[in-house]
């Protein structure tokens, strides 16, 4: 089977995958109110989308997380879901997603029947109006249903939470007791300076995790899991409620040296690297050889040869470094 080594000798086996830049939510770290979303025509469609995911497979790729913008918001999606679910155990390990839960209700039965065994459910607040405030357009009781319809779906749910100072600081210990209570796992995740906010102000926003978990550390025993995932995060256990906690810390920590993951956009850009700005055009290779995986396979090729070592972000004297001008949702958070 063919392997995506990079020039660090990191295997890329993750493949994370906008299928939409747009979102039926408008979070205040995420977007600006007055989102300017792309042409539907620079769109890849669903089916150019499953032949890349499928090419991508064919290398390699043996996770592939559907994410956005908002994924289940894109018309048509589950017949995506269903097509990649043939590469399950066929090449592929895992298929999931990312979503911000408002669509679950409705689609949590299919994706389990689709082989989707877990699933990543953004959610900030458990106050109705905080949820507003920052989502701008949720509606908290609807993904309350949504994580709820996943669980009985027999999806297994990881809460991402993303810290921001001010907001939900003093809802810590609340949001971890839930999980506990839900069984669920919970990740934090800092604030990361991707794309313009309108008048929202990064550093207002930004709560350093190393902060958060020392709060944590004054009510639970925090055990340090040596878990790597290949991802940014860090895992503890808190010992009373043996609860995984995970830190996504791209600030305070760099995780780069052990990553094993690059993004696709929806239109067909792939990015090596979260934090650079560095891409390439894969949707021209798909275009112009309908009929031919070959140079498709090049073009990938040649891109993952060109991953950079590690993003540059950094707040540190009081201002914001290695800013990305894309938004989060281009990329797929
Ligand atoms: N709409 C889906 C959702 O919210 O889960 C999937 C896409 S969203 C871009 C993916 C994740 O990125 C979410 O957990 C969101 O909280 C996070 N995110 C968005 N903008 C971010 C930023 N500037 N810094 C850190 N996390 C961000
Ligand atoms: Fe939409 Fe997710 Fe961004 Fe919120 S974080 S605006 S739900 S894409």
């Amino acid at each position: 089977m063919p392997q995506l080594i990079d020039p660090f000798d990191r295997t890329i086996s993750y493949l994370r995958v906008s299928v939409t830049d747009r979102c039926d939510f408008r979070c205040v770290y995420c977007m600006s109110e007055n989102m300017t979303f792309l042409p539907k025509k620079e769109l890849l469609t669903l089916e150019e989308l499953d032949r890349m995911c499928s090419v991508f497979i064919s290398q390699g790729i043996r996770k592939l997380r559907i994410t956005g913008g908002e994924p289940l918001v894109r018309r048509g999606i589950m017949g995506f879901f269903e097509n990649m679910s043939r590469h399950l155990g066929n090449g592929l390990d895992e298929l999931t997603l990312t979503t911000n839960g408002s669509q679950l209700v409705r689609y949590a039965d299919d994706l389990a029947r689709l082989g989707v065994k877990r699933i990543n459910i953004s959610l900030d607040t458990l106050g109705a109006q905080k949820f507003k405030d920052i989502t701008r357009w949720g509606d908290l009781r609807k993904v309350l249903d949504g994580i709820k319809a996943a669980k009985a779906a027999g999806i297994r749910v990881k809460i991402n939470m993303v810290a921001l100072k001010g907001t939900n600081e003093d809802e810590l210990e609340d949001v971890i007791k839930w999980c506990a209570d839900e069984d669920m796992d919970i990740t934090f995740i800092e604030v990361m300076p991707m794309g313009d906010l309108g008048n929202e102000d990064r550093l207002d926003q930004y709560w350093a995790l190393s902060d958060l978990r020392e709060r944590l550390a004054k009510t639970w025993t925090l055990t340090d899991i040596p878990e790597n995932t290949g991802g940014p995060a860090r895992y503890v256990r808190l010992n009373e409620t043996n609860q995984k906690v995970g830190f996504i810390t791209p600030l305070t920590h760099n995780f780069c040296e052990s990553c094993n993951r690059v993004r696709l956009t929806c239109t067909g850009q792939l990015f090596q690297c979260l934090g650079q700005e560095d891409e390439a055009d894969l949707r021209k290779a798909l275009r112009d050889n309908p009929d031919d995986n070959g140079p498709v396979i090049k073009a990938i090729r040649a891109a993952i040869a060109l991953k950079p070592k590690g993003h540059d972000f950094s707040y540190d004297r009081q201002k914001v470094a290695g800013e990305m001008s894309r938004h989060m949702s281009h990329t797929g958070g």
